[in-house]
């Protein structure tokens, strides 16, 4: 197998540390993707927690398996060979990794929609920037709604190239994700998907001329009567404006009408 990309190993001990102490995990099952040379599952191991590594580079197995000899006797450690975004994930309470960046979107809404505790995840700044991005924030879009939809998310570290080995092209950021159920209930996740991804892709359009532009997907029929009902105001506003809750509520609006 080509061995992947994406392999930046973590070399500044300060940012290793901050990370396997920025929550509580001893005696809970951490899921660790991509290892690498371990690092981070050294620091996990070492302050209690049993440690559910996926790693897709096999090459990096034995000095894995070498390292982690007494670990993975007792259990303490196992490691799973594969692609974190698709391979059968191991049972987690916890996620902490310094994910490969490639898979950041995949990966995340998969962990998102399997469930877990609370998760501190390496991404790349501008990706981490999206994410935690407020309402009326530049950086404010489909990724940020989509997230912060179903949890809390905060930006707690920012690390340059200079932290790992080989360095990167761009900034890290380090964000911490705790699950929450939507702030109310989506009647039809489908329809709230796509009413985010089609409002965004338009993102200077107003709301009104968002939502006749997906007539191509429900019908100007359905789409006119859903314009109809709304008030000018929520109209003239770009998505950018539209708070999470309000996407929810536009979306539940939709899916009464596709019913
Ligand atoms: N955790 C190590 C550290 O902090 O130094 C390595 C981090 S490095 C950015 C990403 C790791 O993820 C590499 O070990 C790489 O082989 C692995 N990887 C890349 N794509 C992967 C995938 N799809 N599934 C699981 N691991 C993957």
């Amino acid at each position: 197998m080509k061995a992947p990309k994406d392999q930046h190993f973590l070399i500044d001990t300060d940012a290793v540390d901050f990370i396997a102490d920025s929550i509580p995990v001893e005696g809970r099952n951490v899921l660790e993707i991509g290892p690498g040379g371990g690092v981070l599952t050294a620091a996990l191991l070492e302050r209690g927690a049993n440690v559910r590594a996926v790693e897709l580079d096999g090459t990096l197995l034995p000095n894995l398996e070498r390292r982690f000899k007494d670990e993975l006797s007792t259990g303490q450690l196992t490691i799973t060979r594969g692609d974190a975004s698709r391979v059968p994930l191991p049972e987690f309470d916890l996620v902490i990794a310094n994910l490969p960046y490639s898979i950041s979107s995949k990966i995340t809404f998969r962990l998102l929609e399997t469930g877990f505790e609370a998760a501190v995840l390496m991404y790349q700044w501008e990706f981490a920037k999206r994410m935690v991005a407020p309402p009326g924030d530049g950086e404010y879009g489909r990724l940020s709604v989509m997230v912060q939809t179903y949890a809390d998310v905060e930006l707690i570290l920012e690390l340059p190239p200079k932290a790992f080995n080989p360095p990167p092209e761009v900034d890290s950021a380090v964000v911490k994700i705790l699950p929450h159920e939507p702030p109310i209930k989506i009647l039809n996740r489908e329809a709230h998907e796509i009413l985010v991804r089609e409002l965004f892709s338009h993102r200077r359009k107003t709301i009104q001329n968002g939502l006749k532009g997906m007539k191509s997907i429900y019908g100007e029929e359905i789409m006119a009567s859903l314009i109809n009902g709304l008030p000018k105001e929520l109209l003239g506003k770009r998505p950018e404006m539209l708070s999470v809750t309000e996407f929810i509520e536009l979306a539940n609006l939709l899916a009464n009408h596709i019913q």
